[in-house]
């Protein structure tokens, strides 16, 4: 598997949960992983709470336009598995700040630091004889393994039989960049065509990630339908279109062992299904110190952890805010990302303090604490891909409220009433991106809060949901199984 970023070493959204979880999950079922990801300088600023790290002594180069750029390869495991995590450490594109973007810009080497990154993968994998059956790429940061695994690597020793996947995370990020960084990707210009590496007159390194993958995924049933149209594949739902045999979405699980509300030591009262009214009554009052909201059980407090950008449906939220904050609740909102609606949120609390709590910032304690000690949790997107919040919510006993969107719409089932579905709805889910609708539907949820025969009943179904990674791990692997039958169809 190779991944930008993974849970615990690195993470900035949820591929971090997967990469990190799939991996695991895999493991479990008694394959043999390793997991390649880049060595950020923030892995030695962690050092404390990862496992420790080992130079491995490979050294490599790779010719980047006309540049022998030296790669060095560090490993680890990940904790509690078996999986060797290979670190691809090049400090020069690695130690930074952050992952990918500083002040809201993307790094102007992005498209040479993640060609580095895929480039190497390919060659530790030779250097190293690990001979992969799969390998398994994720989103454009690794696109260009399976453009190289079909064409340079393609029949040598150690790749006979390699099949390619590629898992698209989100298909608003593509890893655009001018045509003249196209020898950073070490593939012929020939490539360089409307049905391979070239989209509306850029370099795309997602679109080639597609183009040149065995089995593509996504990471949720609806959304592998949506990504096929206008709306939701930013240009290449031709591509998509043309690949759709060899599309699937798999929905993402869960990792119990970050996501378990009975044994999450980020919390002040760790909680079942069966001590939730409890549990749930602990966190809430210490989330409302820790956050300056007034200290009162009785009121739902609406709580939301996101990337504050256009998709999560943060104009929805500001644009109903005066209609939402009329009911006698609280919200909480935890992010960073888009300085207007991190400026129209901090404004919000201002204007109503001990009601509304902001917190700008990553902060993955406060995420638990928020999960845990919230009532219901807003998650009114866009679109969503697959969406993780809902599921860590719903495992919380916090209600979600979500639109009908991608991952959200199979994760969530809606209670439209007590006759129709008391006995199988999970939370409130809404169609149409109208802020009025959100604003009706928080409404009818704040109504049901005070019923509590109702409230606890949705709480209860969402809390025995199963959202474990085997169900998924094992889904993945019959799609690695018709990765491999494919390469083995395809001439060399
Ligand atoms: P996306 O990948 O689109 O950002 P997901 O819901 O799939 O959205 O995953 C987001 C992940 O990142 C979740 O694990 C969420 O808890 C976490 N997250 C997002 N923003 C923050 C934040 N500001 N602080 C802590 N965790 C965050």
């Amino acid at each position: 598997m190779a991944a930008s970023e993974a849970v615990p070493f690195s993470k900035t959204g949820g591929l971090a949960d997967v990469a990190g979880a799939l991996a695991k999950s895999l493991d479990q079922l008694g394959h043999d992983v390793t997991l390649f990801l880049p060595d950020y300088f923030l892995l030695r600023q962690n050092k404390g709470s990862l496992p420790a790290i080992h130079d491995t002594g490979l050294r490599f180069s790779i010719q980047m336009n006309g540049r022998a750029v030296p790669g060095a390869v560090n490993w680890t495991t990940l904790p509690n598995t078996n999986v060797r995590v290979l670190l691809v450490r090049q400090p020069e594109y690695f130690d930074r700040r952050h992952l990918y973007q500083e002040d809201g810009h993307g790094y102007a080497d992005n498209c040479a630091r993640f060609c580095f990154f895929s480039r190497a993968v390919l060659e530790i994998c030779r250097q190293m004889i690990l001979r992969p059956d799969v390998i398994h790429s994720n989103d454009w940061q690794t696109g260009v393994v399976n453009g190289l695994l079909q064409t340079q690597y393609n029949g040598r020793p150690g790749f006979e039989r390699t099949g390619s996947v590629m898992t698209l995370h989100n298909m608003a990020f593509q890893g655009r960049f001018w045509h003249f960084d196209m020898p950073l990707t070490g593939m012929d210009w020939r490539h360089f065509n409307q049905n391979q590496m070239e989209a509306w007159g850029d370099l795309n390194l997602l679109k080639t990630g597609i183009a040149f993958a065995d089995q593509i995924t996504t990471v949720s049933p609806t959304y592998a339908t949506e990504i096929c149209t206008s709306d939701e594949g930013y240009g290449l739902e031709g591509l998509l279109s043309h690949r759709r045999d060899d599309l699937v979405g798999i929905l993402n699980g869960i990792d119990d062992d970050v996501w378990n509300p009975e044994t999450d030591h980020h919390i002040p009262a760790p909680y079942s299904i069966d001590t939730v009214g409890e549990g749930k009554r602990q966190c809430k009052a210490h989330l409302q110190t820790r956050m300056h909201l007034d200290q009162r059980a009785d009121v739902p407090i609406l709580g939301m952890v996101s990337r504050m950008a256009d998709q999560k449906g943060f104009d929805l939220i500001t644009g109903a805010a005066e209609r939402i904050l009329s009911q006698d609740l609280q919200m909480l909102f935890l992010g960073t990302g888009d300085a207007y609606y991190e400026g129209q949120l901090r404004d919000l609390a201002r204007r109503y303090p001990g009601k509304v709590a902001v917190e700008i910032g990553f902060d993955d304690s406060l995420a638990h604490q928020i999960e845990a000690g919230s009532d219901i949790f807003l998650m009114p997107s866009r679109f969503e891909p697959c969406g993780l919040n809902q599921m860590y919510s719903l495992r919380y006993g916090t209600v979600p409220i979500v639109r009908r969107v991608g991952g959200l719409a199979d994760s969530v089932e809606n209670f439209a009433s007590e006759s129709e579905s008391l006995q199988t709805a999970t939370g409130f889910v809404f169609g149409d991106y109208s802020k009025e609708l959100l604003a009706e539907t928080i409404e009818k949820a704040i109504w049901l809060y005070h019923q509590p025969h109702i409230w606890r009943q949705i709480v209860r179904n969402g809390m025995s949901r199963d959202w474990s990674w085997t169900r998924s791990a094992h889904e993945y692997v019959a799609v690695y199984r018709r990765a491999m039958e494919r390469r083995t169809r395809r001439s060399p």
